[in-house]
């Protein structure tokens, strides 16, 4: 979607004179490119209704750069597609906060519930999970595993049959010890069917939830729409979570889901391990869908990561400035993080030619570049790289020191200089947007 949409937009690039019917010419291109990539259809139609609306090129000064105006306009409505423009529900400290879990068999619930559950027992709430899936064999026992392998405690039965009784107790079983996040996890059906939206209501009815989650598999194209329509529906959707965004989603569905519940998505699922969750926010995941890096997602982890080393880099990231120091913290935390590809890929500006290879092949190269750095006097590492310009023989120098080659040393360098200027252009994060918006 990225590439046909950026696409189209540089066409109006090379557009000599930009009228109507190149702006026709470029929204009919952008409005195939979000078809393909399963967008409602009546949200594609309003898209380009909108624009035109927007961009009135007769309105337009002549030293206006319309250009601009029009990309700005496409990105901006991309952007009011994923935001329904509501705050979800956030959970207060001291207090029971109950999530209740819900969507079809299959979409992620058991695992998200385990993911949402790391994410706020990492960052110290007191966190519990409760399985009321009795429809599903074996759904306790998945609960469980990911519930002990995080030693996150849990509340189940194998014997009790009434899914909203289960609810009920383990909720004021983990209420009265004063657990603060209490996540419920449902039971789904491989269709919308009666029978689990009844169960869905009693559920609620006994715990009377803070917040429902719709769980969606972000792979179901076209029936997005109306299976979250059928969910809001049933029960008060709060917010979206999307799973299966590592697939091959096109993330049309975010966007059609969104629209349909009029609610927030707050998280996505990037994959099948703990980790693997990702915060959403709009213009981050509009400018990654236009094929843009995702700094602001990169700002994030850096930040979940705790380490007191890097919320200076948060900063200096934010404005703009990337020393050696920043890149060896960059790599030392996407090493903590892995799998190694997919961190690669949020950070933008990572050469793709240099770091072919297997997961240990990069994983190797990445930490042949530490060792380098390990090397470095503090100015090394302090500046932007151009001391090695100045004094060549430091190349040579460092490289011995660490067992490597000065011609990896270079590499290094030159991957260093590609992120830097990545970071300088963006100026940041805000940076970031404003590029994004066509007005740098
Ligand atoms: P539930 O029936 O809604 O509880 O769904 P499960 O949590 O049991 O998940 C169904 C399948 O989807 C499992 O094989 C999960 O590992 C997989 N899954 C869940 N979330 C993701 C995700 O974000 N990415 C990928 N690739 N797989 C996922
Ligand atoms: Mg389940």
């Amino acid at each position: 979607l990225g590439r046909k949409i950026s696409g189209a937009l540089n066409n109006l690039t090379s557009a000599p004179v930009i009228d109507t019917a190149t702006l026709d010419a470029v929204l009919k291109d952008i409005c195939r490119a979000l078809l393909e990539s399963d967008v409602n259809v009546r949200l594609v139609q309003a898209l380009r209704q909108n624009i035109k609306k927007i961009v009135n090129l007769e309105e337009l000064a002549g030293g206006v750069n319309k250009r601009k105006i029009i990309s700005k306009a496409v990105f901006d409505e991309i952007c009011r597609l994923v935001d329904p423009g509501v705050e979800p529900f956030t959970p207060k400290r001291g207090r029971a906060n109950i999530f209740m879990f819900v969507g079809l068999q299959g979409a992620g619930k058991t695992t998200t519930c385990g993911k949402f559950a790391n994410f706020y027992q990492k960052k110290g709430w007191k966190t519990c999970l409760v399985c009321a899936d009795t429809f599903r064999a074996g759904a306790f026992d998945q609960l469980k595993q990911n519930a002990t392998r995080s030693k996150i405690p849990f509340y189940g039965s194998y014997t009790e049959a009434d899914p909203a009784q289960i609810a009920l107790e383990g909720v004021e079983k983990f209420k009265s010890d004063g657990f603060e996040i209490i996540i419920v996890d449902t039971s789904g059906r491989h269709k919308q069917e009666g029978a689990l939206f009844e169960e869905m209501k009693e559920i609620r009815n006994a715990i009377n939830p803070d917040e429902i989650v719709f769980v969606m598999d972000a792979t179901i194209g076209q029936a997005a729409d109306g299976q979250a329509r059928a969910f809001k529906s049933a029960v008060e959707v709060g917010s979206i979570v999307m799973t299966k965004m590592d697939g091959h989603a096109k993330g049309g569905g975010a966007i059609s889901g969104v629209a349909a519940t009029g609610s927030p998505i707050t998280f996505i699922g990037t994959g099948e391990h703990m980790h693997d969750l990702e915060k959403f926010s709009v213009r981050p995941f509009v400018s990654k869908m236009l094929g843009m890096g995702d700094m602001q997602g990169l700002i994030e982890t850096v930040k979940d990561l705790k380490l007191d080393e890097n919320v200076d880099m948060a900063k200096r990231l934010e404005q703009g400035l990337f020393t050696l120091r920043d890149m060896y913290e960059q790599l030392s935390a996407m090493l903590k993080l892995g799998p190694i590809s997919k961190v690669m890929g949020m950070m933008p500006g990572m050469d793709g030619d240099m770091f072919k290879g297997s997961e240990q092949e990069i994983t190797n190269k990445l930490k042949r570049f530490m060792t380098m750095m390990d090397s470095m006097t503090e100015e090394e590492l302090d500046g932007d790289g151009k001391i090695f310009n100045k004094q060549p023989n430091r190349i040579k120098r460092v490289s011995l020191g660490s067992g490597t080659f000065p011609e990896e040393l270079e590499q290094l360098l030159t991957q260093h200089k590609k992120f830097a200027m990545i970071v300088k252009k963006m100026g940041g994060n805000r940076g970031l947007m404003k590029a994004m918006a066509g007005q740098d």
